[in-house]
């Protein structure tokens, strides 16, 4: 069930390079697609979602040639976008109901038991009787993905689905993806760090409309052991140690220090300490290494 990305580009035409080759092999899971603003994921998000053509490329995913045949994926496709519409003063089980009629599951206790497991997942059981209008962010985004689920979707595709969630509603929205991973191939786009973590099987690294960097994130923070070190500096000092050293991240503390990490294949010297690396390093050092070697591809 694994859904094949072959050489994708899209240039707009106001001359951005949205994806440059983007070729990508993901596998039932959780996949997190990991970048920064503007590193292209929406973009490759709406054209696995068949909502956006491609200049070139080719994806595949069960069999189905996607860009030739859209209609046969959308029909086991659950896509949530970044900003979905307004809901109406309905409450969510009426809504729910309403949604899987139109799709055309016309047996009423067939209805009610779908729905009732979908709220159950989503975590919505609740608040069913309540108007969607009035959900919270992470309830409305929890109903996206209910709504969605109505399809038994395969492929489900979720764009940055954690912005402006509190850290609460962003671990228990993870968790349901995590949840309904466990069956098809999700994937969602990021750009916390913190998201992909735990729960990614895999992680891709995006910017500039290239894939950088593809790894579970063990792997991928296993592969920098040893190479992360870390002190504490004057913050007078920032610039001249930015001309030594390789700075993944730094943090100031209360007395106006500052904690800095940086990327060395051995010791520094001075008062550098190894760290832990973590998944974070291995963000910041891609994204550095890509933007000062513009045609590396790691
Ligand atoms: P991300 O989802 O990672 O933030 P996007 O795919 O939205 O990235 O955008 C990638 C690049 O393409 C950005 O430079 C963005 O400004 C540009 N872009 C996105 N959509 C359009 C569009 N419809 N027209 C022109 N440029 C666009």
């Amino acid at each position: 069930m694994s859904l094949e990305i072959k050489n994708l580009e899209k240039a707009y035409k106001n001359g951005v390079k949205a994806l440059d080759k983007v070729s990508l092999t993901i596998p039932k899971g959780m996949f997190g697609l990991l970048g920064p603003n503007g590193a292209g994921k929406s973009t490759l998000m709406r054209t696995v979602a068949t909502l956006q053509s491609p200049d070139k490329g080719e994806i595949f995913f069960e069999g189905i040639d996607v860009l030739k045949d859209p209609m046969s994926l959308r029909r086991i496709l659950g896509y949530l976008p970044q900003e979905f519409g307004v809901y109406p003063k309905v409450s969510g089980e009426r809504l729910l109901n309403y949604f899987a009629n139109l799709k055309g599951i016309s047996s009423k206790s067939d209805r009610s038991k779908l729905i009732g497991e979908i709220l159950e997942l989503t975590n919505l059981t609740e608040v069913r009787k309540k108007y969607v209008s009035g959900y919270s962010g992470g309830m409305k985004q929890r109903f996206g993905i209910a709504q969605l689920l109505l399809n038994n979707p395969k492929l489900i595709i979720v764009d940055e689905p954690t912005a402006g969630l509190d850290p609460a509603e962003r671990v228990r929205f993870l968790n349901i993806l995590r949840e309904i991973g466990s069956r098809n191939t999700v994937i969602f786009s990021t750009h916390i760090v913190e998201d992909v973590k735990d729960l990614c099987h895999e992680v891709a690294i995006m910017n500039g409309g290239r894939i950088l960097h593809r790894k579970s994130p063990v792997n991928a923070v296993n592969a920098i052991d040893g190479r992360v070190w870390t002190t504490s500096i004057k913050s007078e000092d920032l610039d001249s140690t930015k001309e030594k050293h390789q700075i993944l991240s730094s943090s100031y503390n209360r007395d106006d220090s500052i904690n800095i990490r940086i990327y060395s294949e051995n010791h520094p010297g001075g008062e550098f300490i190894p760290a832990k690396p973590q998944l974070d390093d291995v963000y910041f050092l891609i994204l550095k290494e890509a933007s000062e070697t513009p045609t590396l591809t790691i």
